[in-house]
């Protein structure tokens, strides 16, 4: 008998698997598919290596800004896509290389639960029986749909299949206004499509407001057509073969049309065949419920990640499983699950974390904010990346929210996300010198701005 089965090997599932070996558990990691899961094979990954030509492209595009006269430039699809799938393939056999070195067991199948002890494996051989004390359930999450005709056509594509492209569009319409649809938009929009970005209500609406109006006009101002508010009524295929999709607006009805179509409307936690409904493991509306430990009803089983659906982040995954593992083997709680940093890897760069001053006004609570402008830090200009701000929000001298679109955001934000984490406050930050000239000043000034005490912004008028 194992101590520890996982179902899943995603982020959630094999991270658990090592910090259980870690740990001194015997641990048996079930995997129906590539162990990796969505983030290395079918998310965070593939799409953060598309990201990067996207970048470049735009880089390019500002050749002449830099003194670099360039006649023309154009994309190669077969090399872009075996460059991504070359760093897929070399994060997967690193991936394997460490479990096999904590002596994870592997077994390639597809997990059910029995009992509270058991899960029998369908493998390539035939179905076998797995014994553990307990049992993680990881099994992620897969692309949902919005409920409305023609939703089913065959041609609409998923991030899964985008993500195989084979040609450049023209023309693209995305359903949805999450990360995942902002993050192929951009993609494809830097790529020379024209993307059309129909959303139900805002873009991607966790961000505090100021940096989402910021990033709908950057995006727009580079030809995205961002339609928000919409009721969707159905969607055809004209003759052409065109995707056609029809809404409801304030402004009235209205059709968009375009060569392909995106349904990246949101992501559902993944239970099929899993066989909850033979233990009573309770399912809610966003996944399986589970409490602080992450215990489902069934308390030797847990669950981790997407399938809860709590956070669908990769990183809040691992960190689901390692308090899991943790829990499992008796040790204290360590991991603060609250203070949880999210990023969009757009052009320019959103990541927040901590609280929005739309919820703090809502708390009741007094509060500060201060925004300092990239505009006003020598490393952004340098880059040619100029654009964008650093927005924080305080309550009692305690930084609770940072808020940052602009570059390398998705690498400014942990310094926000310790010092939230911690308790900081504006001098504590202050008081850590910070490298000139680096990026990192403009989350200084931003807090030092709290004060009226930034240096390289114009003094506050006294309110
Ligand atoms: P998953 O990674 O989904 O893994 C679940 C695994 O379980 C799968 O491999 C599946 O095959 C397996 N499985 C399912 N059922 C069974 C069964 N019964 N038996 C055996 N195996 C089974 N998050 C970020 O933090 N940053 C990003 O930049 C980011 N970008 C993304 C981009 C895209 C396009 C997408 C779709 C997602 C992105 N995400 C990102 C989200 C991230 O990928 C997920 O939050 C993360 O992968 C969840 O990890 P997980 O371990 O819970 O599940």
């Amino acid at each position: 008998m194992k101590d520890i089965i996982i179902i899943g090997g995603g982020p959630g599932g094999y991270e658990s698997a090592i910090r259980g070996a870690q740990l001194g558990a015997s641990v048996c990691l079930i995997e129906n598919d590539e162990i990796g899961g969505t983030c290395l094979n079918r998310g965070c990954i593939p799409t953060k290596a598309l990201c990067r030509n996207a970048e470049i492209v735009e880089i390019l595009k500002q050749a002449d800004a830099f003194g670099i006269e360039l006649e023309t430039f154009s994309l190669n699809v077969a090399k872009i896509q075996s460059r991504k799938q070359g760093i897929v393939k070399s994060l997967v056999e690193g991936i394997y290389q460490l479990l096999e070195a904590n002596k994870i067991e592997i077994i390639k199948g597809f997990g059910t639960l029995k009992d509270a002890n058991t899960v029998l494996v369908k493998t390539i051989d035939g179905v076998m029986e797995v014994k553990g004390k307990n049992i993680i359930l990881a099994t992620g999450s897969v692309p949902s749909s919005i409920s409305v005709p023609g939703a089913d056509l065959p041609g609409i594509v998923t991030s899964n299949e985008l993500l195989e492209f084979d040609h450049i569009p023209k023309s693209m319409i995305v359903i949805g206004g999450g990360v995942v649809a902002i993050e192929f938009a951009g993609i494809f929009s830097s790529f020379g499509t024209a993307v059309t970005l129909l959303v139900r209500s805002e873009i991607i609406k966790f961000v505090d407001s100021d940096i989402t109006k910021r990033l709908v006009t950057t995006l727009k101002r580079k030809g995205m057509d961002i339609q928000t508010k919409l009721s969707f009524k159905k969607i055809e295929k004209t003759e052409s073969g065109q995707f056609r999709v029809t809404v409801d607006s304030k402004k009235g009805e209205a059709v968009y049309e375009a060569d392909m179509l995106l349904m990246a409307s949101g992501r559902e936690s993944y239970t099929q065949g899993l066989g909850l409904e033979n233990l009573g493991i309770v399912k809610g509306k966003k996944g399986i419920d589970v409490n602080e430990n992450y215990q489902t009803n069934v308390p030797n089983i847990y669950a981790i990640g997407d399938v809860n659906g709590l956070w669908m982040l990769a990183h809040v995954a691992s960190h689901h499983g390692i308090h899991a593992v943790e829990h499992i083997m008796g040790h204290k709680a360590h991991i603060n699950h609250v203070v949880v940093p999210s990023c969009v890897f757009v052009m320019p760069e959103v990541a927040t974390v901590g609280l929005t001053e739309e919820q703090v006004l809502a708390s009741g609570k007094p509060y500060e904010t201060n925004k300092f402008m990239f505009a006003a830090n020598g490393k952004a200009l340098a880059l040619g990346e100029g654009e964008g701000l650093v927005k924080v929000i305080a309550c009692e001298d305690k930084i609770v929210g940072v808020h940052i679109m602009g570059p390398h955001a998705s690498d400014l934000i942990h310094e926000a996300a310790l010092a939230i984490n911690k308790g900081m406050g504006v001098a504590d930050i202050a008081n850590a010198i910070h490298a000139h000239p680096t990026l990192s000043e403009a989350f200084v000034e931003a807090v030092l701005g709290l004060r009226n005490e930034a240096i390289h912004q114009m003094p506050k008028k006294k309110r």
